[in-house]
C-alpha cells in the first residue's frame, strides 16, 4: 500500500496516475455537447449505492472508468456556453495547473512552518487585492473557503468592534441590540452571519431597493435614524456589490457617507462584482468600494478561478486581531515578537488550503488585464441579452444588467392568471435541466417564479442566448398546451 503514498520513490507513478486522470478529463470537456446529461437522482443513485466502498478495485483505470459511470459523464459542466444558470464560471487553465501544484505539495496555510513560501505568497495576492480595492496603506486580509465565511468574518469583526461597552458606546447593552443593515436582495449569508454571531432574531434590518434592485439610501439613512433613536445600537451596513440574482451593485459612495456619519461599520460584499476590480471597462461601476472597512470577493466567481478561491480583506489590519488565538503546539504568542508570519491569526480556519496560488498562476500568466478582458466580455453580452429581451413580446426582463445577470420570464400571449404564468415557466426551466440542452437558474421577484441567466461564459454567444430563450418559450407553450387539454 504504500505504493500509493506521493514521494521520492513513487514521483514516476504520481506522473502517470495523474496524467491518466487529466486524459479522462480532457477527452470529457472536449466532447460534452450539453452541459447536462439531464440524469435523473433516481437513474443516478443506484449506480453509486451499488458501489461497495469496503472493496477497492486496486487499479487506477478501473476506478476512472468506474468514476465515468458515476460522475464524469453526467456532470454539471459550466464550460459549456449553455450552462447559464448560478454564480459558477468556466475556469482557467493557469489556475486549473495551480490546483494541481497546490494539492500534490500540499501546504497548509495556517503556520509559516507549514507553508513557507506559500504564505508570503498569499500575502502579496491580498496587497494586490487591498491595492486594487483601493482600502489603504494598514489594509490587510486572507483568504478564506468562499464568500459566506468571509461575510462572517468580516461581521463578526464588526460585532467585535460595535459591542456595547467598546470605546465610544454605551455599556451594559447586550448583543440583541446590535443591528446589521442590509438590501431586502443582499446575499443569505448575511442572516446566517447574524445567528452564528449570537445576535437576535431582528438583527438584520432589510432596506427596500429601487427599481434597479439598489438599496434605497433613503430608506437606509431612515433606518439607522430609528436605530439610534431606539437605543439600538448599528454594527454594520452590508452593501453588495453585484446582488446574487441581480447582479446590482448598491450606490457605495452613498452608503460610505451615511456609515461615516453614524460611525457604522462598511462591509461591501463584492463576492460578485470583484471582477470589477480587474476590468478594464467598467472599474468605475463599482467606485466606492475603497471606503469599506471590510471587502468580501470571490475569485471563483469572477476571476474564473476553481472553487474555492476567495478572500476577506479590511481597512484596518489591526482589526483582525479579533479571530486571533494563540495555542502553544500552533501558533505561540512570542512568534508575533519574533515577527514569524502566521496566517492562522487571522483566520477562522485551521488547516488551509494554498488556494492563493491559483490566482497566482493566473496573474502571472494571464495578467489582471487578461481576467478583467474575460469579464468584461460576460458584461456585455449580458448587455446584449437584456436587448435581446426587452425587444422580444414574448418575454418580461427585470432590470437591465450593470454586471452579466438577466432575470425574466416567459408571459405567454394567450395566458393572463399568474398563476398559470408561474407554473410555465417553473416547467420550462425543469424540462430544459432534464433535456440537458441548457441550465437556467430561478428567483422570485415580488412573489412570482422568474428565470435566470448568470452569464460568465465568455464563450456564450448571444446566439446561445437567442437559442436558449427560443427552448424555454417551446416548453412554456408546450406546458400551457398540455394544461389547456387537461382542462378539456
Ligand atoms: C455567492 C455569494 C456569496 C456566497 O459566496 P460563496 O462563495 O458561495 O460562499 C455571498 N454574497 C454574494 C453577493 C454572492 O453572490
Amino acid at each position: 500500500m504504500r505504493s500509493h503514498l506521493l514521494n521520492d520513490t513513487t514521483a514516476e507513478q504520481y506522473r502517470r496516475s495523474v496524467t491518466e486522470g487529466v486524459e479522462r478529463v480532457a477527452a470529457r470537456i472536449a466532447t460534452t455537447d450539453r452541459p447536462f446529461t439531464g440524469v435523473t437522482v433516481d437513474a443516478l443513485s443506484p449506480r453509486i449505492d451499488g458501489i461497495d466502498l469496503d472493496r477497492p478495485l486496486h487499479d487506477t483505470a478501473a476506478v476512472l472508468d468506474e468514476l465515468e459511470d458515476v460522475y464524469l459523464r453526467d456532470a454539471v459542466y459550466f464550460h459549456h456556453p449553455r450552462y447559464l444558470a448560478h454564480l459558477n464560471c468556466p475556469v482557467v487553465i493557469p489556475a486549473v495547473l495551480g490546483e494541481a501544484v497546490l494539492s500534490a505539495v500540499n501546504s497548509s496555510l495556517d503556520t509559516w512552518d507549514q507553508s513557507a513560501g506559500g504564505t508570503l505568497i498569499e500575502r502579496k495576492l491580498i496587497d494586490w487585492t487591498t491595492a486594487r480595492i483601493g482600502l489603504g496603506p494598514a489594509a490587510d486580509g486572507v483568504f478564506t473557503s468562499g464568500g459566506t465565511q468571509s461575510n462572517l468574518q468580516a461581521l463578526l469583526l464588526a460585532r467585535e468592534e460595535a459591542k456595547p461597552g467598546r470605546a465610544g458606546r454605551e455599556a451594559g447593552g447586550s448583543l440583541a441590540d446590535l443591528r446589521i443593515f442590509a438590501s431586502e436582495v443582499s446575499h443569505f449569508s448575511v442572516k446566517k452571519s447574524a445567528k452564528l454571531l449570537g445576535l437576535g432574531p431582528d438583527a438584520v434590518v432589510s432596506i427596500p431597493v429601487d427599481h434597479d434592485k439598489r438599496m434605497q439610501t433613503v430608506a437606509l439613512a431612515r433606518e439607522l435614524e430609528r436605530c439610534a433613536k431606539d437605543g439600538l445600537v448599528p454594527m454594520a451596513v452590508v452593501a453588495t456589490g453585484g446582488t446574487t440574482d441581480f447582479g446590482s451593485i448598491d450606490p457605495l459612495p452613498e452608503i460610505a457617507g451615511l456609515c461615516e456619519q453614524y460611525g457604522v461599520w462598511m462591509h461591501v460584499d463584492a463576492a460578485y462584482g470583484c471582477g470589477l476590480l480587474a476590468s478594464l471597462k467598467y472599474r468605475h461601476r463599482i467606485d466606492g468600494i475603497e471606503r469599506a472597512d471590510s471587502v468580501t470577493v470571490d475569485y471563483h466567481k469572477s476571476f474564473f478561478q476553481p472553487v474555492s478561491s476567495s478572500a476577506v480583506l479590511v481597512r484596518d489590519a489591526a482589526t483582525l486581531r479579533h479571530a486571533t488565538y494563540h495555542a502553544e503546539y500552533l501558533n505561540p504568542r512570542r512568534m508575533v515578537q519574533e515577527r514569524i508570519p502566521n496566517q492562522v491569526d487571522k483566520s477562522l480556519q485551521t488547516t488551509r488550503r494554498f488556494d492563493a496560488l491559483k490566482l497566482w498562476m493566473t496573474l502571472r500568466v494571464m495578467g489582471a488585464d487578461g481576467i478583467g478582458e474575460l469579464f468584461d466580455e460576460v458584461c456585455d453580452l449580458a448587455a446584449e441579452g437584456w436587448k435581446l429581451l426587452a425587444a422580444d413580446p414574448r418575454f418580461d426582463v427585470v432590470v437591465e444588467p450593470s454586471l452579466s445577470t438577466l432575470v425574466f420570464r416567459h408571459i405567454p400571449a394567450a395566458v393572463t392568471d399568474p398563476a398559470e404564468i408561474d407554473r410555465a415557466n417553473l416547467y420550462a426551466r425543469k424540462a430544459l435541466f432534464a433535456s440537458g440542452d441548457a441550465v437556467v437558474a430561478g428567483t422570485k421577484v415580488a412573489g412570482r417564479h422568474y428565470l435566470k441567466f448568470t452569464l460568465l461564459n465568455p464563450e456564450t454567444t448571444t446566439a446561445d442566448i437567442a437559442a436558449v430563450l427560443d427552448l424555454i418559450a417551446g416548453h412554456a407553450e408546450q406546458y400551457l398546451g398540455d394544461s389547456l387539454d387537461r382542462a378539456s
